[in-house]
């Protein structure tokens, strides 16, 4: 499905990033004290950086835990563009949030992955931004729900916001793995699908959750073609209120822009690029042509299977059938250099629409003997 919103402003067009390749947000996790701010952005500034990011009112998991500095920090943000000429950015979960940062001339908001999660508050916001010009980014929710991301943006465009995008920052998982976050590509690959309009943007930090972590996955971002990154950094990591182990050093993220990152183009003008690209792509559409025939060949077969076990009354489910075909194509798959986890769904989920099919048979009206 594809929900086009042909008057989103690109992000190009959105004052913020001059006209850097790469758009990149960065500053800590939390504004913490004048002092930390200024000299974060300040060394940011010198890093190239043009958008600077410190959360001032932070969801934090437990309450006693340091919960932002609220409202004083927007004094701190108006200075940031005053001093350094950055443009800046905060997180909003209310509509109070939304008033005061507007007032202050706040450049960009996002809403927080928490936020996103509650309809209830994502329309608060909404509300307070109609008929205002702002820029907002939502993050998906905590969970790994499209829709709920996907309705949280429609809130926002209904609003009238069109300078809007969207930012992906993985999703908790009750078995933390080795990142914070799971990234589950796959599911951002499809709200940039379901979604082609809008600005795209990935928060190597919260999914990496260690400063090791996050070249790795903002080069996977820009490898993916995702337009922007917002990446946490403070002056002094160790000493971080919130998200220590996470953040990166002003220094270490300009080393990591100039020297560590490949920003991929979205598009060559040479004329072989296009030559072969257009070829390989072609030999792919016949290939999935092949493919449909021949699920669609594997159907009807196991719907003739379906009416012989009706015939016969035979129930459908055959466990070691299924588990006999499944190590045989784990088999042949692995011989043909297909990974095991990329075979088995596929074949489960060819599976489930076989065992679908054949209960339909079974359960619809009787043909002849019955
Ligand atoms: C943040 O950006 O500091 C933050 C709280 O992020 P998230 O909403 O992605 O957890
Ligand atoms: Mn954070």
């Amino acid at each position: 499905m594809t929900d086009r919103m042909p008057d989103i402003v690109s992000a190009d067009e959105w004052g913020l990033f001059e006209d850097s390749p790469l758009k990149v947000i960065s500053g800590p996790c939390s504004a913490e004290s004048e002092e930390q701010v200024m000299r974060t952005a300040r060394q940011l500034k010198e890093a190239g950086i043009k958008v600077f990011r410190a959360g001032i009112w932070k969801p934090r998991t437990y309450p006693g835990s340091f919960e932002g500095v609220g409202a004083a920090g927007l004094e701190w943000l108006k200075k940031v563009q005053a001093e350094y000429g950055l443009k800046v950015a905060t997180e909003v979960a209310c509509e109070r949030h939304v008033r005061e940062c507007l007032a202050a001339g706040i450049d960009l908001l996002w809403i927080g992955a928490r936020t996103t999660a509650n309809p209830f508050l994502v329309q608060e916001i909404a509300d307070a931004l109609v008929g205002t010009d702002a820029i907002v980014l939502v993050k998906n929710p905590v969970n790994p729900d499209p829709d709920l991301w996907a309705g949280a943006v429609e809130r926002i465009y209904r609003a009238g916001i069109r300078k809007l995008g969207i930012i992906h920052r993985g999703f908790s998982t009750v078995d933390r793995k080795v990142y914070r976050n799971d990234p589950l590509w796959s599911m951002a690959i499809e709200m940039h699908s379901r979604f082609p309009d809008l600005p795209f943007f990935v928060d190597p930090s919260h999914i990496a959750g260690r400063a090791e972590y996050v070249s790795e996955i903002a080069q996977r971002s820009l490898d993916l073609g995702f337009e922007g990154l917002m990446i946490e950094s403070h002056c002094n990591p160790a000493a971080a209120l919130s998200d220590a182990e996470q953040q990166l050093t002003p220094s270490q993220l300009g080393e990591m822009l100039s020297c560590t990152l490949v920003v991929r183009s979205k598009d060559s003008d040479s004329p072989q690029w296009k030559n072969n690209i257009h070829e390989l792509r072609a030999r792919i559409d016949i290939l999935d042509e092949e493919i449909l025939r021949m699920l669609s060949s594997r159907m009807e077969v196991s719907r003739q299977i379906g009416r012989y076990k009706k015939e016969n009354n035979v129930a459908i489910l055959q466990t070691s059938r299924w588990d006999e075909v499944l190590a045989s194509v784990l088999e042949k798959g692995r011989a043909q250099g297909l990974s095991e986890s990329f075979i088995k769904d596929i074949f489960n989920t060819i599976h489930e629409e076989s065992v679908e099919a054949q209960n339909r048979i079974l359960s619809g009206p009787s043909s002849g003997r019955q």
